[in-house]
């Protein structure tokens, strides 16, 4: 499997309890810290639960209280708790930084999986009975099946299914995370100024470590490409969109310079109309990311994992009838996501009406969105943990 970030050690994690051997590659010289917070809502809680891993995820997650939108002058426009929604609002109750819920994953699944870092698939060529991978490292191994979870940039989609203008759909806005030392009075609330009607936006929010805060920023761009690589021409890009956004902008960007985690990307979706190739599968953003816009990437991806290794597992691994099972059951609830994604984009790229969602009307996208999807208990499936 390529990629270790949420979806690959998820994946990892239900593999090894159906009683598959499995090999984690990961690009980076090791896990990836940074990122916003992710929440965890509706069915993805009870993913987390059958994992084993909702004390492990709850001691890792931010307690945020809230959110408050304020204007450009600190006044408070609008206030979302944490428990609004039954836990599964705006503001999750399981809400938890990207790189901790890794860090979570990772610590569950080192000791039964085994991780290959600073490598990635260079070439690979499939038969009736495998896959012969050659690594960047020069290693060459053959597995039954290979799977990317090498998120929303995946060169394992490139490699098999095509060139990923083919399937990355941009949704006109970027966004940027960075960590800062928390002078701003950060407790447990997240604060946003959104500047109406331009997509522009700023943000502030609590995290574990008391010192320190996450800032967030979007803007719009239409059609254009980040080098995912250039952290400095990201940096310089986000300062020349963002330097007159008013609000705490300038003390936040004061510490870009030093920003130890930055991360910018494109708000993008993938759309494919096929997740597998004979033995080569795809899972979570590589596959059908819904963009940070939707909230649900990280939900997607769990679920995604527990349904794949279910569906292979109960197909006894024949690749061909388990990642069928697994297309037919993510389908719709991707397509949900999907839709919320954009729409969130929409609202907040509108002005006057067009910028207030109708939250009545949407509540049954919402409701597919966050649990359009059974869980099969697979029981007679093979599980270690059982
Ligand atoms: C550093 C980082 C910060 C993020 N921050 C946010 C955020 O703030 N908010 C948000 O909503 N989403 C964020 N995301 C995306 C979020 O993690 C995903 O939407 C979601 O959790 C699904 O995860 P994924 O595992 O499918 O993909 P990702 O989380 O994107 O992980 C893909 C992994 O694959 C690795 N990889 C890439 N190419 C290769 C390769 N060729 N070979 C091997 N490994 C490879 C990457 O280094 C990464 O670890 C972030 C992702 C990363 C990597």
């Amino acid at each position: 499997m390529a990629g270790a970030s949420i979806a690959g050690p998820a994946l990892a994690h239900w593999l090894h309890r159906r009683g598959a051997e499995v090999t984690v590659v990961e690009r980076a010289p090791g896990l990836r810290p940074g990122g916003q917070a992710v929440d965890a809502r509706g069915v993805t809680k009870e993913v987390i639960r059958r994992m084993g891993l909702d004390e492990a995820v709850r001691a890792a997650c931010t307690d945020t209280a809230g959110a408050h939108t304020v204007d450009a002058d600190g006044n408070v426009l609008q206030t979302f708790s944490a428990e609004d929604d039954g836990g599964d609002g705006f503001i999750a109750d399981i809400e938890i930084l990207r790189g901790d819920l890794a860090q979570v994953l990772y610590d569950d699944t080192r000791a039964g999986v085994e991780y290959v870092f600073d490598d990635r698939i260079a070439e690979l060529t499939q038969d009736a009975d495998g896959v012969d991978v050659t690594f960047a490292s020069g290693a060459k191994r053959r597995f039954d099946l290979v799977i990317g979870a090498d998120g929303l940039h995946s060169a394992l989609r490139a490699m098999v299914f095509g060139p990923r203008e083919r399937f990355v759909r941009h949704l006109g806005l970027v966004l940027a995370f960075y960590s800062v030392p928390n002078e701003f009075g950060l407790d447990r609330w997240f604060i946003e100024y959104q500047e109406q009607g331009s997509g522009r936006s700023a943000a502030l929010r609590p995290i574990q470590d008391a010192t320190r805060g996450m800032a967030f920023f979007s803007f719009p761009a239409a059609e254009f490409d980040v080098d995912h690589r250039d952290i400095e021409g990201q940096k310089r890009l986000l300062r020349e969109q963002v330097a007159d956004l008013g609000w705490l902008t300038p003390r936040i960007l004061a510490h870009l310079d030093d920003a130890p985690d930055f991360y910018l990307d494109q708000v993008a979706q993938v759309v494919m109309d096929r997740w597998s190739d004979g033995r080569v599968g795809l899972i979570g953003d590589a596959a059908f990311c819904a963009s940070p816009m939707s909230g649900q990437g990280t939900g997607l991806a769990l679920v995604g994992a527990y349904l794949l290794a279910g569906e292979l597992a109960a197909a006894k691994w024949d690749p061909v009838a388990g990642f069928a099972g697994y297309e037919e059951r993510m389908r719709s609830f991707v397509e949900a996501n999907q839709e919320m994604g954009r729409l969130h984009v929409e609202f907040r790229s509108a002005t006057g009406p067009a910028a207030e969602p109708d939250v009545e009307a949407l509540m049954p996208l919402i409701e597919r969105a966050l649990n359009g999807i059974e869980l099969p208990d697979y029981a007679g499936v093979p599980d270690s943990r059982a």
